[in-house]
């Protein structure tokens, strides 16, 4: 028997954890003493590794490479040389046909690591010649990117998971932690109880709110009100800290132009919240000795993201609120390695370590590292994932590589979504489930699971942290960057890396923001925090420690916009808002927690949708009735969950359930800069189904 110590491939917390193996099969998970968890974890991570022992798939476990020669025809197992020799050959006539910018690939948010990132955008961009190179981020948190970036300097987590705790007011908006990452939702918890006051901005009321001092039950769609209100707040009653705006901000006078019109009073109907509500909370946050800014979807997915995000580090400049330990902004990334994905450049617009694609000197010195002509580097920015049904019906975009993302599950509009896939020519899917997307591929290249591979993850709060393989994989499967480096050498760029650590180590030479994070360094419970610039620097705890931001003036930018409805608004046909939500028991597309038997058996029912009792009543519906739930774009059967924690006039429904999935009515306004879909904000209407 074995303990081998690894990381949750679940969510962003990056809790550690201990799998104990008994002749080559997990038999259990234990807590181990990782920074971020302190010996805790929540039930994806006690129960989350049973589908690596085979025990009541309800999908398909991948076990060779399979090819489909024809459309709708079936799938045949293949020799890897002859998967990899076919898709090679493929994607080089495409290449050649079409351009390298009809060719995408996706990297993985998910179990694989950031070592896969790395070679996956370098294969797009040295192999390819392509930037067209994207992640689930861009579908949950980019708009934090974008945002954080153009005001701070750095789109990510400013703060440290362990500084929750101790920040003695937190404000927490969009953020359901207790489903989303259960072991954060226990430093809120611990903040708690050291005393610090909790502000939950949400339409519903979740667990948090149950123990908040003040819940602003804001109506859904008004985040950008309420946030351009906190700050009138601030200015108006005279709040902010002066001295820290003179000195480390820029864009004042502007700012307080731009939120005049948005006092409590004028905003308090279109909120639902009461001015005094709204001015209790910037009074409550701005006199706390320190204070934390937590957001998660609520605000990221909606077509105005990136303006709510940038509005919410202006609070944090407002008051001071950087720069120290337990205080900041933190948007807590979703997947467990959503952040390592951005890290690691599986973004369009940015080589790994946050270095722009369209500045020629970074272009010059990857292409000099990868031995390529500079000239062969795609100058622009590449497409991002949600822009690609829209390619791939105009002809586009001919050529899709997927790896470990399920878009024909987790992405908006399913209906469009998969008129895109049809417009294609060429998917690869590479996984290690027969996905909703692996079902539509023409090539399928197993990949090795977590668990069943090592390498590095970067958690939420930016630390890097290594797992460990635990079992030898059982079937004809390989490491993700070993066929994605088979498909570069059969294109004729020779790639080989021995291990990880090799292309770690390749990695941090070209990235001065990653460069002291080495191997030795993470060790075994190690947890190493971007910026680490020097081979000295044990990392960094929390960003703009001097007040110096990352920006090109050094200074933070406050800003504001006017606030924008939601694309699609309820009326008489579509009468009810619907807003996607995730739940306790499974992450995103569910295609390794719905293959864990203990986690079926605690969420077994395929979808429901959450309802007010008031607004279910009016409709004649009962508790638990089967239902269809329609909008513009699609309908879904589900069973109504009366939910008294529900606002009037929405409904909340996950979107992990491979039937009645509630991306077929979803709508994908994408917000302009960051290219993420409104998910949590669309018109729908409930009926009953008549025989039960
Ligand atoms: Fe920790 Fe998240 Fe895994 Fe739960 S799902 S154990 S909170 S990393």
């Amino acid at each position: 028997m074995k303990k081998v110590t690894t990381v949750c491939p679940y969510c962003g917390a990056g809790c550690k954890l201990n799998l104990v193996v008994d002749n080559g099969k997990i038999i259990r998970a234990e807590a181990a003493n990782g920074v971020t968890n302190q010996g805790e974890l929540c039930l994806k991570g006690y129960y989350g590794w049973d589908f690596l022992n085979d025990t009541k798939l309800l999908t398909p476990r991948l076990t060779q490479p399979l090819i489909r020669r024809q459309r709708g025809g079936k799938f045949e197992a293949v020799s890897w040389d002859e998967a990899i020799r076919y898709t090679a050959q493929r994607l080089k006539e495409i290449k050649q046909k079409h351009g390298p910018r009809a060719i995408m690939t996706t990297g993985s948010s998910r179990g694989t690591g950031n070592e896969t990132n790395y070679v996956m955008q370098k294969f797009a961009r040295a192999v390819i010649g392509t930037n067209n190179v994207d992640c689930c981020a861009r579908v949950c948190h980019g708009p934090s990117v974008a945002g954080l970036q153009a005001t701070l300097g750095n789109g990510a987590m400013s703060n440290s998971i362990g500084d929750i705790e101790n920040s003695k007011c937190l404000l927490v908006i969009g953020y359901n932690c207790a489903d989303s990452h259960p072991i954060v939702a226990r430093r809120v918890i611990k903040a708690k109880e050291k005393g610090a006051q909790i502000i939950v901005c949400d339409p519903r009321r979740i667990e948090t709110a149950r123990i908040a001092d003040q819940h602003l039950q804001i109506r859904n769609g008004c985040n950008m009100a309420l946030v351009n209100a906190f700050a009138h707040v601030l200015m108006e009653e005279d709040l902010y800290d002066h001295d820290y705006v003179a000195k480390y901000t820029e864009g004042f006078e502007e700012y307080r132009k731009n939120v005049a019109d948005y006092s409590p009073e004028a905003v308090a109907e279109q909120t639902g919240v009461s001015a005094q509500q709204i001015r209790q909370a910037m009074r409550t946050y701005a006199a706390a000795p320190s204070a934390t800014i937590m957001w998660g979807m609520g605000v990221t997915q909606f077509g105005q993201a990136v303006d709510v995000v940038k509005g919410l580090a202006g609070l944090a400049l407002l008051t001071g609120n950087l720069g120290r330990a337990n205080v900041g902004v933190g948007p807590v990334r979703g997947q467990n390695n959503v952040q390592g994905a951005c890290d690691m450049g599986v973004l369009p617009n940015e080589f790994p370590g946050y270095q722009s694609v369209t500045d020629p000197k970074v272009r010059a010195k990857f292409a000099d590292a990868w031995g390529i002509d500079v000239d062969q580097m795609d100058p622009e920015v590449g497409h991002r994932i949600t822009e690609i049904p829209h390619l791939a019906i105009e002809g586009k975009v001919k050529a899709y590589y997927i790896m470990g993302e399920d878009p024909l599950q987790t992405e908006a509009d399913l209906g469009l979504v998969r008129k895109g896939f049809e417009a294609l020519e060429f998917v690869v899917v590479q996984d290690i489930f027969m996905t909703k997307t692996a079902e539509q591929a023409d090539v399928i290249l197993p990949a090795t699971s977590w668990g069943e591979h090592g390498g590095v993850f970067s958690c939420a709060d930016r630390g890097f942290q290594r797992f460990e393989k635990a079992i030898e994989p059982k079937y004809n499967v390989k490491r993700d960057w070993e066929i994605i480096s088979l498909l570069a050498t059969e294109m004729g760029y020779p790639m080989h890396y021995n291990d990880n650590q090799q292309i770690w180590d390749e990695m941090r030479s070209l990235c001065p923001l990653f460069y002291g994070a080495t191997y030795e360094k993470m060790g075994e419970l190690g947890h190493v925090q971007w910026p680490c610039t020097t081979l000295e620097s044990p990392g960094t705890q929390y960003l703009y420690a001097d007040n110096h931001f990352d920006t090109p003036s050094g200074k933070g930018q406050l800003f504001a916009a006017p606030w924008r409805a939601p694309a699609e608004v309820p009326d008489g046909d579509y009468p009810l808002v619907l807003c996607t939500v995730r739940e306790v028991g499974h992450y995103s597309c569910r295609s390794m927690t719905g293959n864990c038997a203990a986690l079926q058996t605690l969420a077994d029912e395929p979808g429901f949708v959450q309802m007010n009792p008031v607004d279910a009543q009016a409709l004649g519906i009962r508790d638990q009735q089967l239902v269809w739930v329609a909008s513009r774009r699609g309908k879904v059967i589900s069973r109504v969950n009366y939910n008294e924690r529900i606002n009037l006039g929405a409904v909340y429904m996950t979107y992990q359930w491979w039937i009645g999935a509630c991306n077929e009515l979803t709508q994908d306004n994408l917000d302009p800069i960051s290219k993420t879909p409104e998910t949590k904000y669309c018109a729908v209407k409930v009926e009953q189904i008549a025989d039960q």
